[in-house]
């Protein structure tokens, strides 16, 4: 195997590697891949020819482990640091609350940052913190910190309900936070106790505020668009991007375990993007990075931008660059699939950085190309989304 490993690496490694500054260590996993093909597979099937080759049309190898059996380079990783929550929103919980895992399966600072490390050097260059609640986990400002020594790692973000925002923006950008996602469901406060099932608007408000006066830039702002609850308030988020430079993202809704999703509540794109056209007709549509999930535009002279989030109605399954790790620990290679892998058994039974790397990698080689269609998702058994992190 050490042979076999060795002359791949010969091949891939000629005048490439140096150029693309790769240490060995990482070009030898990358070669070996999901137990590779030709005779030195380990465990699980064979990494298929376009899986194995990931790295060799590009300048920049890309790690085999990260790389699906559709060509998909998962370089985006979502850690979910709690299933706790200060507020309870009506499309993410189910009312009577969820279960919560006993802190002794939940990952600690030291798994969140290992699996981190180990992430990054794989070629995860960009890490969103979300939960339940990130900013409620005391140790949030040590994560983010150390998170930003791991060499590789480009983009640190958060996505928040912003209710701690304000207080703790200071430390959070000391720590070295690049990116801010602040959910905001109505510009109502009576409607967004009635949404979030709790007080806090303000706090909210007060958080986005400090987040454009920090230099953050753009602050996103998520609102879940739901019919008969806040689609009345559209054109009212649209006009907030006039005079503040914020990234107002419509999200569809999405059906979770518990939330009571049905496809009348669902306002599509379509439907909010001719609402927005009636006020604004020169509306102007944003040319998009590969793997954007928002389609954005731009109303002419405002400061500020929006963007779409079409989940349900057109899917962006075919440039999903995307990885979870919920907080009690599981790999979840789908938003909408239920499949999943323990990375805090592995971690806990002493795996080796290299066993990690094949239990991520015969994850990864099971992800579908696309996920079922939102009737079936809605039919399907999924956890509730406080439990998976959005
Ligand atoms: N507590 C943080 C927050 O409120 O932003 C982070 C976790 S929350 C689960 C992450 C994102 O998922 C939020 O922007 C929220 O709006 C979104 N989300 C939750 N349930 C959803 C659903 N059913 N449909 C669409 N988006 C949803």
């Amino acid at each position: 195997m050490a042979h076999q490993s060795r002359r791949v690496l010969r091949l891939l490694s000629a005048g490439r590697a140096e150029a693309a500054g790769l240490s060995a260590r990482r070009l030898e996993l990358s070669a070996r891949g999901c137990g590779g093909g030709g005779g030195w597979r380990r465990f699980g099937p064979a990494v298929p020819e376009d899986r194995r080759l990931a790295f060799k049309d590009d300048v920049l190898p890309f790690s085999a482990f990260l790389t699906d059996n559709f060509g998909r380079r998962h370089n985006y990783l979502r850690i979910s640091l709690t299933e706790k929550c200060n507020l309870r929103c009506q499309y993410c919980m189910p009312e009577e609350g969820v279960k919560l895992t006993p802190r002794s399966q939940l990952l600690t600072t030291k798994e969140v940052l290992t699996l981190a490390r180990l992430f990054v050097q794989e070629g995860v260059d960009k890490i969103r913190l979300t939960g339940g609640e990130p900013l409620i986990r005391p140790d949030v400002l040590d994560i983010i910190a150390e998170m930003r020594k791991l060499e590789g790692l480009k983009t640190i973000a958060v996505t928040t309900n912003g209710m701690n925002l304000s207080r703790l923006l200071p430390g959070l950008k000391d720590a070295g936070l690049d990116l801010l996602n602040i959910s905001l469901d109505s510009l109502v406060p009576a409607k967004f106790e009635f949404i979030v099932r709790r007080k806090g608007f303000h706090k909210v408000m007060e958080g986005i505020e400090k987040a454009i006066e920090m230099g953050y830039r753009p602050v996103k702002v998520n609102c879940v668009v739901m019919r008969g609850l806040n689609e009345d308030e559209i054109l009212d988020f649209v006009s907030l991007t006039e005079t503040k430079p914020l990234d107002v993202r419509f999200i569809e809704y999405m059906p979770f375990d518990g939330n009571r999703w049905n496809f009348k509540k669902m306002v599509s794109y379509q439907e909010m993007l001719d609402r927005i056209r009636q006020q604004w007709p020169n509306l102007e549509s944003l040319p998009g990075g590969k793997a954007d999930t928002a389609k954005s535009f731009k109303v002419p002279g405002f400061q500020g931008q929006l963007g779409f989030i079409t989940s349900m109605s057109e899917n962006f399954c075919g440039s999903c660059n995307r990885l979870r790790i919920t907080a009690d620990g599981n790999l979840k290679v789908c938003l909408f699939g239920n499949s999943e892998v323990s990375l805090r058994d592995s971690l806990r039974s002493g795996a080796s950085h290299e066993e990690l790397l094949q239990v991520i990698c015969a994850a990864v080689g099971r992800k579908k190309q696309q996920h079922a269609g939102m009737f079936s998702i809605s039919q399907m058994k999924n956890r509730p989304m406080i439990l998976i992190g959005g």
